[in-house]
């Protein structure tokens, strides 16, 4: 289905979106980006995710050329001109056309690009199962070098990462940080249950910080659930009674095994399946 995309300030048909193979975001991976998702025709927590795409964008020296309110119009107006009541928005800012200079000061026409469109969640029997993982051996980018709370272009660490569980025949892979403790998957956030209370890396371990985890913890918080932020290790992924994984495209997703270790029972656990449910509801009433 040809789509509506939104490119320098306006809609055109995605076979007229295009951008110069002289822009940043393609020579160099400069710029940033936001995947958000569109439940019953409403962004979830769209200002959550402008608000990280600025604060991505403000770490880089990137000067987004349209404001925070226009760009939450632009979304929802993408949104609207595809007609989709369910799918994913995909929102790009590059640094703009350049030279093949690294000099980022040339480019002075950041683009804005909003793609929406239908989603491809994790196969919906991995929901039943739970995911199977490894631990990558490409270890998360190490925060004093590009940190992995800015969602930036340049998503080569992750996709290594992802790159070396497709390999071993899993679809997401643990990734530990420079200290060797749990970050985060390739592309999700990651939660342990032990003795019924949560627990999930701060943010300065090094890990993009999820608007899916967000809502997780306020969520569990609600349930009067305990949530720990804390630094966690692989021993206590193989221990924990539980673990699943939060993201904007696999919402929250069990994991069941990991480096070859069954987590609990090997299914998915009972908390695991209350914040499903929880985060289900939460999304069908946005
Ligand atoms: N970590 C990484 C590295 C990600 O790319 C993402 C987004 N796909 C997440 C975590 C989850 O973040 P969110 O819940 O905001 O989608």
């Amino acid at each position: 289905m040809s789509r509506q995309v939104f490119i320098n300030g306006e809609l055109v048909p995605q076979t007229e979106a295009k951008i110069s193979v002289f822009d940043h975001g393609v020579l160099y991976g400069d710029g940033v980006f936001e995947g958000l998702r569109i439940y019953g025709g409403k962004v979830f927590r769209l200002e959550e995710h402008i608000t990280r795409l600025f604060e991505s964008a403000k770490a880089i020296w990137l000067n987004i050329p349209i404001a925070y309110d226009a760009m939450c119009r632009a979304v929802n107006d993408t949104v609207r001109a595809n007609g989709l009541s369910e799918g994913y928005v995909r929102l790009i800012v590059t640094r703009g056309v350049g030279t093949l200079s690294l000099d980022a000061d040339i480019c002075k026409n950041p683009q804005v690009i909003i793609i929406a469109d239908t989603i491809a969640l994790y196969p919906s029997e991995l929901y039943e199962t739970g995911l199977e993982i490894v631990t990558a051996s490409t270890v998360r980018n190490h925060p004093a070098a590009l940190s992995p709370r800015i969602k930036s272009l340049n998503y080569l660490n992750n996709i290594l990462a992802k790159i070396e569980g497709m390999k071993a025949g899993c679809i997401e892979v643990l990734m530990l940080n420079h200290k060797g403790e749990v970050a985060e998957c390739s592309g999700d956030n990651l939660f342990l249950v032990k003795r019924g209370e949560l627990f999930t890396p701060p943010i300065d371990a090094g890990i993009l910080a999820g608007v899916t985890r967000n809502a997780v913890i306020e969520l569990a918080r609600a349930a009067r659930i305990a949530v720990h932020e804390i630094p966690l290790t692989r021993h206590d992924v193989y221990v924990a009674d539980e673990c699943f994984l939060t993201g904007t495209a696999a919402e929250v997703i069990a994991v069941v095994k990991i480096d070859c270790r069954l987590i609990g029972t090997g299914k998915p656990g009972p908390m695991t399946r209350d914040l499903e449910r929880r985060f289900k509801e939460l999304t069908t009433n946005c």
